[in-house]
């Protein structure tokens, strides 16, 4: 291991960073890893903000309830360049206070960063009173609630390579969640964020644009890497996920789609039915029909 890894070894103990926000908790993972969450959201979305020499790399924005940008600021004076793992509404809620964006090109990124997202969306998708455990932050007023469009700063597409200073992000397309879904592989730290594929709880194949074939190929694709990954860091729940997560998701989605394994069935909080295939750390739904 050279000193420079050495340095940026993932802290095993988080420590908690105080900020000045009701709403957000703040945690350093590395030397220059930090988490922030939004543990009162029933998603309990994290947002991870990379802190290079001369730039910092926030992955994604999360649901545009708090003051997002005002938080990192108190983080790092240097520029801010914001990475979406994908276009749901949990991961780019905050995305029109940075100026300077990145996006998987994808129609949906197309879409959403030209037209933005109404306050109805918001609502039905994540700010019903029944996702929010209160208080709502001070300064969130849930009336004025809308993403306007926002400019997006470069385009990117699978396998390129983003160099921010010392950050280097590999961009891996991984659908199964969503089809405009990327997941960043970090090559100095070793680092590989999943947003929504590998985390402890379920991953959401059932969902329109979701698709369990596909969520297979993104597995294996990322099992490719597998050598280049000291860690997970996803973006809902809980952080610093070992890697051997990812072969046991893949042998799972390999279980399904053989036929071996027996659902439970569910139905979510918009109404779609799913099967729900548990593998422990993580579990996978898939589509059912309607009944
Ligand atoms: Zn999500």
């Amino acid at each position: 291991m050279t000193q420079r890894q050495k340095d940026e070894t993932i802290i095993h103990r988080p420590q908690i960073v105080a900020v000045d926000d009701d709403w957000f908790d703040v945690q350093k993972v590395s030397n220059r890893l930090y988490t922030i969450s939004e543990p009162r959201h029933y998603e309990h979305t994290v947002m991870n903000l990379l802190v290079g020499k001369q730039h910092a790399v926030l992955i994604d924005t999360g649901c545009g309830i708090g003051n997002l940008s005002r938080v990192v600021e108190q983080l790092t004076n240097l520029p801010v360049t914001v990475v979406n793992t994908h276009t749901h509404l949990d991961h780019l809620g905050s995305n029109h206070q940075f100026s300077d964006i990145i996006m998987f090109d994808h129609p949906n990124s197309r879409n959403v960063s030209q037209n933005g997202a109404l306050k109805e969306d918001f609502v039905r998708e994540l700010l019903d009173e029944k996702f929010v455990t209160p208080p709502w932050p001070r300064s969130f007023e849930l009336a004025s609630t809308t993403l306007p469009p926002f400019k997006v700063s470069r385009w990117i597409k699978h396998e390129d390579i983003l160099e921010l200073g010392d950050i280097c992000l590999k961009v891996l397309h991984t659908p199964g969640e969503a089809s405009d879904h990327i997941c960043l592989l970090e090559q100095n730290d070793r680092i590989l964020f999943t947003g929504d594929i590998l985390l402890h709880g379920a991953v959401w194949s059932h969902l329109d644009g979701g698709d369990i074939e596909e969520l297979s190929h993104s597995y294996e694709l990322l099992m490719q890497y597998y050598d280049e990954i000291d860690f997970l860091m996803p973006s809902h729940n809980t952080s610093c996920l070992e890697k051997n997560l990812l072969p046991i998701a893949l042998a799972g989605v390999k279980e399904i789609l053989d036929g071996n394994v027996v659902p439970r069935q569910g139905k979510d909080a918009w109404g779609r039915f799913y099967n729900e295939y548990d593998f422990g750390r993580i579990s996978i739904l898939t589509r059912q029909l309607s009944r």
